[in-house]
């Protein structure tokens, strides 16, 4: 049983995938933090957004630590901003597929993988059992990271927060190597109005009840 997640930055689809992975004994796969990792090696050698190696991008992808996807340092909107610029490159993206991929066909508890990101259920996985796409109005999201934030006692304003968001949606949107869209057989969920994630985690597993009755 394969679940793809896809969404916007913000929009809440993290926390989806980990409760419905929870819920069912599935193991998850966040990869967008593949993506960081990539962009925090290249931050560390000294790379700056305006001018990227893309050879360097390509080997920071194919020997990659996936003990760096764990640390903190990746979970930055100076990372998430470089990884949104690396992500545009298609032989970085083809590096990862393959591991994405492969965490699917063989999740450790041999039961079912949620994998959640923007090309999940249209590249990395299209033949995925169940596709849902996540997303919020702009400002919304971008108060969420914004809260999130202040409570890390970082010192943000608003208005940058909101501004870094709309230029990192705007790449991931536009970008034409597997851009961020939802699958046609996806099922949308707006989480704008939906404050609690128990009742996205509800919206969600009636859909898949719908969809694989024998899930539940
Ligand atoms: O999901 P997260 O915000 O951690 O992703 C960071 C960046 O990685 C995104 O803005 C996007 O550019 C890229 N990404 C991607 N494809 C994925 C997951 C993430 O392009 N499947």
């Amino acid at each position: 049983m394969i679940i793809a997640i896809d969404g916007s930055a913000a929009s809440g689809k993290g926390t989806l995938a980990k409760r419905v992975a929870a819920e069912f004994g599935y193991d998850y796969l966040d990869t967008g933090a593949l993506y960081r990792a990539v962009a925090l090696r290249l931050l560390n050698a000294g790379a700056n957004s305006n001018k990227i190696d893309e050879k360097q991008a390509v080997n920071a992808a194919s020997t990659l630590n996936l003990l760096l996807t764990q640390t903190a340092e990746i979970r930055t909107d100076k990372v998430a901003a470089l990884a949104s610029i690396v992500a545009a490159i298609g032989p970085v993206r083809a590096e990862l597929l393959a591991l994405q991929r492969a965490f699917a066909a063989a999740p450790p508890s041999g039961r079912g993988a949620v994998l959640d990101g923007r090309d999940i259920g249209t590249i990395v996985l299209p033949d995925a059992n169940v596709k849902f796409f996540i997303d919020a109005d702009l400002d919304i999201r971008a108060e969420r990271r914004t809260k999130e934030l202040l409570q890390a006692e970082q010192s943000v304003m608003f208005r940058d927060v909101l501004a870094d968001m709309k230029a990192r949606d705007d790449r991931d949107r536009t970008r034409s190597v597997a851009p961020l869209k939802a699958a046609d057989d996806a099922i949308t969920i707006d989480t704008s109005k939906m404050d609690a994630s128990a009742v996205v985690l509800a919206l969600a597993l009636s859909h898949i009840d719908r969809v694989c009755p024998s899930e539940q």
